[in-house]
């Protein structure tokens, strides 16, 4: 384990993107034809990373195999090739800002940027309008996108969230403040747990967060049990648990929920056992656990950075070691960059299940691989042979329609599957909530 310095305070919070390409001093030490590749992925890509995730997280000597570095820096196969040939050129010739943004812009649109109905399916309504910034899908869970916190500490390059980032508002779904959530919870007793979510809510300076989160402690939503946030910042950003200058206030602001009688959990995306390394992190980790909140792991399984059941097996025990619950391992989602990042179907559920033989029963909380996809959240189980048919077990985890879930079923095996849509009812048909 290397020393880490800790940084102190928020000011030295140091953002680079995609105009800072030429000024990162890890970078100055590569070619101008590497730059130049990395800035004409970053003009369709969203790109950022902080100094503690240059300093501390990648190991230059590693690059450009360094699982953070594959996470957090543009990688030339990220683009279909004439997509990238086409603003390589327009990058190399110095084109003008605004001819590699038209180009960019085309790519992008082609690029899906909101999977699974994301827009359109899962908007819930108050009083017949559509509440902006609010996602219901599951019956238990209301999903939360407070607009300040539609941006991260380091953008992941496989993230879904990629059409937050790139300023279309067309693309965007974010919430300006609580009162129409608040109201909708009022009205929706059966939702139990509210998911606050971006980007990454812990962008925000503690005083901005608890405009989010006070009013969801108060009377009327005695039903709401839980209040999670998503986030990456416990292994990007630690510090922000830790030594920022508003670290104490937001451990004052999650004992306030715990003493509003609710479980706060923040489920923190944990991509690599590396992330856990470093002293602030553990800080980190510490600090969350003793203001009475609660840490499980979540990521996808991706190329490149994490497609190798021992990484998800050291992962898991370290987690286990410092009180951290593995939670998800999710199959990456149809958008963005996902052909240099998928992993196939039949070799992520080896993946998992090589893993999850490598640890004890109290990481074996973790479920996956899981699809997000528009019925719900598809578990791949296993491959079998059933009456000379190889196939995936399937299983239905999290459902639109709370009848499906648990509902067991199967699909023809294929090898190159990467996602629910690409496979074909084996065995027995399939219910009918999940054909969509
Ligand atoms: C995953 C997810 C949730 C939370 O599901 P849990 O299984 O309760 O963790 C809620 N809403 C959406 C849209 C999701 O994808
Ligand atoms: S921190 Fe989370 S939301 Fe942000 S880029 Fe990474 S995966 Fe996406």
């Amino acid at each position: 384990m290397r020393a880490v310095p800790v940084i102190n305070d928020s000011p030295t919070r140091r953002f680079y993107g995609a105009k800072d390409i030429d000024r990162i001093p890890q970078f100055q030490a590569m070619s101008t034809e590497e730059r130049d590749t990395m800035k004409a992925v970053a003009a369709v890509l969203p790109f950022r990373v902080n100094q503690y995730v240059l300093d501390s997280l990648i190991d230059w000597s590693a690059v450009p195999k360094d699982p953070t570095y594959q996470l957090t820096v543009p990688q030339p196969g990220m683009l279909a090739s004439e997509d990238f040939e086409r603003v390589f050129a327009l990058v190399r010739g110095r084109a003008s800002e605004a001819e590699v943004k038209a180009a960019a812009k085309e790519i992008q649109a082609r690029m899906n940027p909101h999977p699974a109905g994301q827009q359109t399916l899962n908007v819930p309504k108050l009083q017949g309008d559509a509440l902006p910034g609010i996602q219901h899908k599951y019956r238990e869970t209301v999903l939360f996108f407070p607009t300040p916190g539609q941006t991260c500490f380091a953008y992941c390059t496989y993230c879904f969230r990629w059409a937050q980032f790139i300023g279309e508002n067309e693309f965007k779904i974010a919430a300006r403040e609580t009162t129409e959530l608040v109201e909708y919870l009022k009205k929706h007793p059966e939702v139990t747990n509210v998911l606050i979510t971006g980007g990454d809510p812990m962008i925000m300076k503690t005083k901005l967060l608890r405009r989010y989160i006070e009013p969801l402690l108060g009377p009327g939503l005695e039903h709401l049990e839980a209040i999670r946030i998503g986030t990456k910042s416990t292994v990007f950003w630690p510090h922000r648990f830790v030594s920022d200058n508003d670290s104490d206030d937001m451990m004052r602001l999650f004992g306030e929920v715990r003493a509003a009688g609710k479980h706060l959990a923040l489920m923190s995306h944990y991509s690599h056992p590396r992330e856990m390394e470093p002293a602030p992190a553990l800080a980190a980790v510490k600090r969350i656990q003793d203001a009475g909140a609660v840490i499980r792991s979540q990521s996808p399984l991706i190329r490149h950075v994490n497609d190798d059941a021992n990484v998800w097996a050291q992962m898991w025990r370290e987690q286990i070691r410092h009180g951290v619950v593995p939670y998800y391992m999710f199959i990456a989602r149809d958008t963005g960059p996902k052909n240099y990042f998928e992993v196939p179907l039949g070799e992520a559920s080896t993946i998992y299940n090589d893993a999850i033989r490598q640890v004890s029963g109290l990481a074996r909380t973790v479920r996956g691989p899981s699809m997000s996809a528009t019925p719900g959240k598809v578990l791949v189980e296993d491959v079998l042979e059933v009456g000379g048919e190889k196939v995936f077990a399937l299983k239905l985890i999290q459902a639109r329609a709370p009848s499906a879930v648990g509902h067991l079923f199967f699909a023809k095996y294929d090898k190159e599957a990467s996602w629910l849509d690409e496979l074909e009812p084996a065995l027995m048909p399939w219910p009918d909530n999940i054909k969509s």
